[in-house]
């Protein structure tokens, strides 16, 4: 088990690379200027700060991407204070399958429906 959740985690990890990297490529290509300079901010800062600063400074064309971010960031958030894997409103574990199909998953199947 601890190994799967593991490379899960790397996945995440991986995962996370990919989004911040395509979002600073996209927000670096913007013709929106704020969009531009708000690429420079975000290369300055620890990427555990990126979701609060860019909740509200995207125009909606990066949402999707911003919202993946989100969900990555709060599964490795999990992993830190222990908590991954396990459904947010039963607290009953998730099952590996699932977490493999999805590793940012926060509900279990039953609670899902
Ligand atoms: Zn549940």
């Amino acid at each position: 088990m601890a190994y799967a959740l593991n490379s899960l985690k790397a996945h995440l990890i991986i995962q996370l690379n990919r989004i911040q990297e395509e979002l600073l490529e996209c927000l670096s290509n913007s013709t929106i200027s704020a969009e531009k300079n708000l690429a420079e901010t975000l290369k300055s800062h620890p990427q555990t700060s990126w979701v609060e600063l860019l909740e509200h400074n995207v125009s909606p064309d990066h949402t999707t991407l911003v919202k993946e971010l989100t969900k990555v960031e709060a599964a490795l958030c999990q992993f830190d204070i222990g908590q991954y894997g396990y459904c947010a409103d039963c607290e009953e574990p998730i099952s590996l399958d699932e977490l493999k199909k999805d590793p940012t998953k926060q509900r279990c199947g039953l609670c899902e429906r």
